[in-house]
């Protein structure tokens, strides 16, 4: 017989999403058991940046991230020789602060910190598939090493593979987008700067006198003698799947100014690629048993590519939901109404935001709307705080100014996810 190990919940992948329900988890009195594959410090291809949505997320985590690059905001290039200069905003709901962490060290340190709660964490387990009892609902999961994990319930946080997802039937839905992007590190004299910058246009040459790359770039300073640089690409680009994309990066990098290093010689370790699950695209988050959180759920924002604060928000939101129902009791009707609510709670909140961002990713696939917004729209007053606002998702509950206002509005406008 394989050896059994029971707990209150059973965390598979131990990303931002998993660590932020177990800390949660942890912080409501209940037994955790998290399974990672990897060994940490283990590296992750990402941006490695943090909007003030994440921050708000790491403090209410209790996580101590004095010591790391701060950024104040966004510089945007985008269709003039010179840039947007677009400071985080100043709400009553998130700081005015955003960071930039590698996320070998971010994910250490949030693995730690669910440790340090009295998570058990175990690392080099590989999950092979969720172990279903005779009505087909889960109860716990199966390991490479054969040992067995039980619990009432058991989270899915284990990123865009969505291995225990698609174990139950949960596919992709197809009409949701799907975007692509790669990354690099290189040594640079920009790693101390104290913004993040997006560019709206790529061109392997002069602006306007070279050719013009479909996809949205970035540089964001790593305080560390390091810029991680990097560029994405959804399926609304006709130039997606049919592209070689580390050549993109690099045709993009070569037309930069020598100075900033983001030359073959000033590059650190290899190009890394991943998927960004966008939008929604793996619903419903809750069935049998089983919680989906993170990129497994497809929670990554389709106006900015940016998914570790949905990871963290959605693990306290299903944290919520999981504390309720074994309150209630384990396998009771209030038990399972209290987790197929999670579903509806994770749409209140982000259902009408992601679903204009898939409206707004099908609009600027098409690169002559792209252009004519950034070269037209995008200077009008207020604008790009506006869109600035919108796509970081930056907006005071209760609206505060006049760009929460307009937001909400538009929101209000949109159906949901
Ligand atoms: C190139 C690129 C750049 C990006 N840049 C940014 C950015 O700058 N800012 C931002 O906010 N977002 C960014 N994202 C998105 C962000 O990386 C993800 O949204 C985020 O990592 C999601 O966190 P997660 O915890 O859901 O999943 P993950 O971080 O993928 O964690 C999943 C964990 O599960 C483990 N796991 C998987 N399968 C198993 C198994 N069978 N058994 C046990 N463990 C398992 C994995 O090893 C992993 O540790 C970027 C993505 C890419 C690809």
């Amino acid at each position: 017989m394989a050896e059994s190990a029971e707990s209150d919940v059973v965390v598979v992948g131990a990303g931002p999403a998993g660590c932020a329900v177990a800390c949660h988890l942890r912080a409501a009195g209940l037994a955790v058991t998290v399974l990672e594959k990897a060994v940490f410090p283990r590296e992750k291809v990402c941006g490695d940046g943090l909007t003030p949505r994440a921050v708000r997320e790491l403090d209410l985590l209790g996580l101590d991230f004095s010591s790391w690059k701060r950024n104040v905001g966004l510089r945007i290039w985008a269709g003039r020789p010179y840039p947007y200069l677009l400071p985080w905003p100043e709400l009553k709901d998130f700081p005015p602060l955003g960071l930039t962490r590698r996320r070998a060290d971010l994910d250490q340190s949030l693995a730690d910190h669910a440790l340090g709660l009295g998570a058990t964490v175990l690392q080099g387990v590989a999950v092979t598939g969720p172990i279903l009892d005779a009505s087909g609902r889960v109860i716990g999961v199966r390991a490479k090493d054969g040992r067995r994990f039980l619990a009432p319930v058991t989270v899915a946080a284990d990123g865009g593979s969505a291995r225990l997802a698609l174990a139950l039937g949960l596919e992709r839905r197809p009409d949701r987008p799907l975007g692509v992007a790669v990354r690099a590190y290189f040594q640079s004299p920009r790693s101390d700067e104290d913004w993040i910058e997006s560019w709206l246009e790529l061109w392997d040459g002069p602006p306007g006198r070279s050719h013009l790359l479909p996809g949205y770039g970035w540089v964001f300073p790593l305080g560390d003698g390091r810029c991680n640089v990097g560029l994405g690409l959804t399926d609304t680009s006709p130039a997606f799947g049919r592209t070689d994309y580390r050549q993109l990066l690099r045709r993009w990098l070569a037309s930069t100014p020598p100075q900033w290093g983001f030359t073959p010689d000033g590059q650190e370790g290899e190009i890394g690629s991943g998927a960004l699950p966008l939008g929604f695209n793996r619903p419903p988050e809750y069935s049998r048993g089983l919680v989906l959180v993170g990129d497994a759920a497809g929670l990554v924002s389709p106006f900015n590519g940016e998914g570790v604060s949905y990871a963290l928000e959605s693990g306290r939101l299903a944290a919520g939901h999981i504390a309720d129902a074994l309150a209630a009791g384990a396998g009771s009707a209030a038990a399972e109404r209290a987790l197929a609510a999670y579903p509806r709670s994770l749409r209140a909140r982000w259902g009408r935001h992601f679903q204009l961002g898939n409206g707004f990713l099908r609009l600027i696939g098409r690169p002559e709307i792209m252009r004519l917004s950034s070269r037209w729209l995008l200077p009008l007053p207020g604008v790009a705080t506006l869109v600035h606002r919108a796509l970081a998702n930056l907006t005071d509950q209760r609206p505060g100014d006049v760009y929460d206002y307009l937001i909400h509005a538009l929101r209000r406008l949109t159906p949901s996810a």
